[in-house]
């Protein structure tokens, strides 16, 4: 049976047994190989975009002779779909902005009809993700922030609001009210969905980690940016500023507040 890395397995550990799942992105098809190794999923599609990573799924495919219960299909994102023919759908190691083009370019055409479950691990710009499932009416039931080679990561379960257990709700996960800052209603529900609803409530670590890691990035630049004689550089310099604030206030509300894990 192939080893997942640690990232990969948390995605797995996610997608619920029994589900005919779909990894849009498969690049060497790691994930729908184990699971179906695993015994977890009955049948897979392997989606891939660029022929070099299609061939290398293919490979592996056939390597563990699971030919007949994992389709290997090379197209753009869900356009590889029959609608209705997956209930989960995992899309993993690329940036937010891609992810949801795919999510929104796939809903459009039907292709997430019948889809009950998404696990979806951004690069960057998880908060346009989170975003994008509030939107289309997925509700997000766990978040895991993890760390492998040196790299922060974050993976995002939901679930589609009909298959959503009635406890857990948008209007509850992102309730700006757990926050307990000055902030505006508005701006709390903007840092909800950039940290994550439930990494803020867990208040994990490696949350702050991130975070903090952003804050010096940010400080450097101001730094650089003091530099400069530019007006434009005065005006970035404070709009960077405010944001440096804004993270502080937020981890430093994670450090007194005592958050509730339920909603
Ligand atoms: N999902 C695997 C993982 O997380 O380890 C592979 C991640 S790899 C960095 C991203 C893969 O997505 C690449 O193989 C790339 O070719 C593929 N990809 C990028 N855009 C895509 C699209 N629009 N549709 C399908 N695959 C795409």
């Amino acid at each position: 049976m192939i080893k997942l890395s640690k990232r990969l397995q948390i995605i797995a550990d996610y997608v619920t047994a029994g589900a005919r799942m779909a990894d849009i992105g498969s690049d060497h098809a790691m994930l729908p190989v184990y699971l179906l190794q695993a015994g977890k999923c009955p049948s897979a599609i392997a989606g891939e975009l660029n022929t070099g990573p299609f061939q290398a799924a293919k490979k592996q495919i056939a390597e563990a002779g699971l030919t007949k219960v994992i389709a290997a299909r090379q197209g753009n994102g869900l356009a590889v779909l029959t609608p209705g023919e997956a209930d989960t759908v995992t899309i993993a190691g690329m940036g937010g902005a891609l992810m949801v083009e795919i999510l929104e370019a796939g809903r459009s055409a039907g292709k997430l009809a019948g889809v009950r479950e998404l696990v979806l691990q951004p690069n960057v710009g998880e908060e346009l993700v989170r975003k994008w499932l509030v939107l289309h009416g997925y509700v997000l039931q766990a978040e895991t922030i993890l760390e492998e080679d040196g790299r922060i990561y974050e993976v995002l379960h939901a679930l589609s609001a009909s298959h959503s257990p009635s406890s857990i709700r948008n209007e509850d996960v992102y309730d700006p009210a757990f926050l307990q800052t000055a902030m505006d209603t508005e701006r709390k529900r903007e840092w909800l969905y950039r940290m994550g609803p439930y990494l803020l409530r867990e208040r994990a670590e490696l949350l702050h980690d991130k975070w903090q890691h952003e804050h010096g990035k940010l400080q450097r630049i101001c730094s650089q940016l003091a530099q400069s004689g530019l007006a434009e550089s005065r005006d970035k310099e404070v709009q960077l500023r405010e944001e440096m604030n804004a993270i502080q206030e937020v981890l430093s509300c994670l450090r007194t507040a005592k958050p509730s894990s339920s909603f």
